[in-house]
C-alpha cells in the first residue's frame, strides 16, 4: 500500500516538475508573436477614430510627455519600439505613438 503512495507521489512530483521546466518553451511562442505584430495602418478605422498617431510629437492633442509607452494600455516591452496596445487587439502600435484613449500607467 505504502508503495502505492511512494509511486503516485513520486509521478506527481515528476509531472511538477517537468511542467515547471517546460513552462518557458511555452512562454517563447507568445513573445515572438507578439514582436511580429502587424502595426496599426495609419487608416485603420479605430486608429482614426482614436487619433492614433505613430509619433506622439505630431499630435496637437497630445499632453507633453504621454506617448504609448506609458500608457497603461501598451503592452510592450520597457524599451521596446513596438508593442501590443489592448485597444487595438492583433496589432501593435508604435512606443513613441499616441491616441486620444492615452491614460497614465499605474
Ligand atoms: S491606448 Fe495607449 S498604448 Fe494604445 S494607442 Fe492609445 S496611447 Fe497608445
Amino acid at each position: 500500500m505504502q508503495d502505492a503512495v511512494d509511486e503516485r507521489r513520486r509521478r506527481l512530483l515528476t509531472n511538477v516538475a517537468l511542467g515547471l521546466a517546460l513552462l518557458p518553451l511555452a512562454a517563447a511562442p507568445l513573445k515572438a508573436t507578439a514582436a511580429d505584430l502587424p502595426l496599426v495602418a495609419a487608416d485603420d478605422p479605430m486608429a482614426r477614430a482614436l487619433k492614433y498617431v505613430a509619433d506622439a510629437g505630431k499630435s496637437a492633442d497630445a499632453k507633453p510627455g504621454s506617448k504609448c509607452a506609458n500608457c497603461n494600455f501598451y503592452q510592450g516591452a520597457a524599451g521596446s519600439a513596438q508593442g501590443g496596445c489592448m485597444l487595438f487587439p492583433g496589432k501593435a502600435v508604435k512606443s513613441a505613438g499616441w491616441c486620444s484613449s492615452w491614460i497614465a500607467k499605474t
